[in-house]
């Protein structure tokens, strides 16, 4: 594993990256390779996905690794094999009798023969340094923007005030311009690109802007859709049609339509309450099944210009009206982070109302310290496993999801791709 940081000196912002592969020591021959990025901590308080993050680089790179043995991570393979429910993930034994510690580890030697994984482990550092500091409700960057709303396909001006502001303009924030240069660094090798979250469980493929799936993906996407489907008995599908709501201005989007990267996808690893997960007798409908908008031949020029401004906003309280009213789908992150926006202010009056009948700041102010410390509670909860059982379920189901789809890219039609294009830039170098 090699470690470096890109850096942009005027801003002094870092953004960390690891490269995992093999032949690490021969750069000449890993620089040949089809690229996984996986991205984390883009939202500071999604504090878990960091953690995969890690788990995920002590996989690849340590077959010695305690996490090779957990049975959690056997009890997630057997589900991707077995399509059993996700009760069956109590049973600790393996049902099908497999050696899975050596099944993943030989899975874990064929990917990274073939693919190098290059792992983000936190993209907002500076707002990550605030959650750890107790902010545990931050999202956005310590310059109050959402990194995932920062791209420039299908970008959209919001509200400095919203949870997803997108900056001024696009790539406005180091963090995006870092991240576009890691993009860019690998150019045609980029096969998959892995933006990971927390707040709900989930998998999504493009569009973010559009609620629907989008045109050109490998034939085999369904494939690796109902793979990971499996294990985490939860929402998979193309992320606007499928979340309730639509995303303006993210990267998934950005990579699949202005990149033309084979696997697009956005992970959710955790919500709390269960937010995502199916219900029973539910059943994740077939991406084939979903409404088809084509990928543009190329990028469109510029942002959407101003005047649409006005119609969008309509159509985001609309979807807010929507998410608020249609009862399966108020169960998501989103729709849990508007109303607590919403509830706070008529907090905060009715304390000061309470102060004025009272006559005592003590009170009040002990009041909202300890609501204040409430919220930053439920804020952790719902972005983070609370006890050490969930912590090892959500990072052992989303290893195995991670191992399997790499292995899936790299066999896939999406490979192929890629490995043309890397060979005739092999050629053409001579
Ligand atoms: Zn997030």
């Amino acid at each position: 594993m090699r470690f470096r940081d890109v850096k942009e000196h005027h801003t002094r912002t870092v953004l960390p990256v690891a490269h995992i592969t093999h032949g690490a020591d021969a750069p000449h021959r890993s620089h040949r390779k089809p690229v996984v990025l996986f991205v984390f901590g883009e939202h500071a308080r999604e504090l878990i996905t960091s953690e995969v993050g890690l788990w995920l680089a002590r996989l690849l790179v340590d077959n010695s690794s305690a996490v090779y043995e957990w049975p959690e991570l056997a009890a997630a393979f057997e589900r991707a094999e077995n399509n059993t429910s996700s009760s069956s993930s109590n049973s600790s034994s393996s049902s099908s009798g497999r050696d899975w510690p050596s099944v993943a580890r030989s899975w874990v030697q064929e990917v990274l023969a073939k693919v190098e994984v290059q792992i983000v482990p936190i993209e907002s550092l500076d707002s990550r340094r605030q959650v750890e500091e107790g902010k545990l409700c931050v999202r956005k960057t310590a310059r109050n923007v959402d990194l995932n709303r920062n791209w420039p396909f299908a970008w959209q001006k919001e509200d400095p005030g919203d949870e997803q502001y997108g900056g001024t303009t696009p790539f406005s924030e180091p963090q995006s311009r870092l991240m576009k240069q890691v993009v860019d660094a690998n150019g045609h090798r980029l096969l998959g690109y892995v933006n990971v979250h927390s707040g709900e469980w989930a998998l999504y493929t493009p569009w973010d802007s559009k609620p629907a799936y989008g045109s050109g993906m490998p034939a085999d996407m369904p494939e690796l859709v109902a793979t990971v489907g499996r294990i985490c008995d939860c929402k998979v599908g193309p992320a606007g049609a499928v979340s309730g709501y639509l995303a303006f201005g993210s990267s998934m989007d950005f990579l699949y339509a202005a990149k033309r990267v084979p696997y697009p996808l956005t992970v959710e690893v955790y919500g709390g309450g269960g937010f995502g997960k199916l219900q029973p007798g539910e059943a994740n409908k077939p991406l084939a099944q979903f409404d088809l908008i084509a990928r543009p031949d190329r990028e469109p020029a510029a942002p959407a210009p101003l005047p649409r401004r006005r119609a969008l906003q309509q159509q985001q309280q609309q979807q807010r009206q929507h998410q608020q009213q249609a009862t399966g789908r108020a169960d998501t992150a989103l729709a849990w982070q508007q109303q607590q926006q919403q509830q706070q202010p008529l907090d905060v009056a009715a304390s000061q109302q309470q102060q004025a009948q009272q006559g005592g700041d003590a009170d009040v102010i002990l009041g909202l310290v300890g609501r204040a410390a409430k919220d930053q509670q439920a804020c952790f909860n719902m972005f983070n496993p609370p006890s050490e059982a969930e912590y090892r379920r959500v990072v052992a189901d989303w290893l195995a999801s991670f191992l399997l789809m790499l292995r899936h890219m790299a066999n896939g039609e999406g490979y192929k791709t890629v490995e043309v294009a890397v060979s005739q830039r092999r050629s053409s170098r001579g």
